[in-house]
């Protein structure tokens, strides 16, 4: 038997490995305050601070419509809503509300996913397309998050966070430099690393594609 996400091998039945299962762990402890934190993301450049904002807010303001999509209906908490429901349907449970501010229903339905953690991991026959629809939500969020500006994209981090589990951020070559580092975990990539981050060829030992 083997991961649903990330097909590494299993020692006993389940349908996560125990890297899959800690990162959809970690990313559902994240995603809430992520959200909050986009908030700050909505005009192009406010996290950069290019200037004070009362000398522009007569002017009417750009908004991101990418962050926008992400923090409406439709946008994380469908996502998050979605899965909570498909897991509590699994678990023959009733539907869950769907009441309050998206932020609360975003809290409301990430808690719910990590108490079921062990159920899901174990049981949950959607586990595997849960762990990798999360994976990819994160992925998103980070890079709305990333205040870089846009400078030239070398692929996403392949570095192993432990035990397998991929770190997937995006990476970039900041203008005027040579140092690639990944934003999120910190690994260093040299120049001779990145056509093979680039092409998608990096393949740490035991991953798959
Ligand atoms: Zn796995
Ligand atoms: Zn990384």
């Amino acid at each position: 038997m083997n991961c649903l996400a990330c097909t590494a091998p299993l020692i006993s039945a389940a349908q996560l490995c125990d890297a899959c299962t800690r990162g959809l762990d970690v990313r559902l402890a994240e995603l809430p305050g992520q959200y909050l934190l986009l908030a700050e993301h909505l005009r192009p450049g406010a996290a950069r601070g290019d200037g004070p904002v009362a000398l522009v807010r007569e002017a009417p303001l750009p908004v991101r419509e990418d962050v926008l999509a992400m923090r409406a209906a439709g946008g994380m908490v469908t996502v998050l809503e979605s899965w909570r429901e498909a897991m509590q349907d699994a678990r023959g449970w009733g539907q869950p509300a769907r009441t309050g501010t998206i932020e609360r229903r975003i809290i409301a339905a990430a808690r719910g996913l990590q108490l079921n953690l062990e159920f899901i991991a174990a049981e949950f026959v959607g586990a595997g397309d849960l762990a990798q629809e999360i994976r990819a939500l994160a992925g998103q969020v980070n890079a709305l998050l990333d205040p870089a500006p846009p400078t030239l994209s070398v692929g996403e981090c392949a570095a192993d966070l432990g035990g397998g589990d991929i770190c997937g951020a995006p990476l970039r070559v900041p203008a005027g430099t040579t140092t690639v580092r990944c934003r999120r975990c910190g690994t260093n990539y040299p120049p001779s690393s990145w056509l093979t981050l680039a092409t998608g060829t990096w393949a740490p030992a035991g991953a798959a594609a």
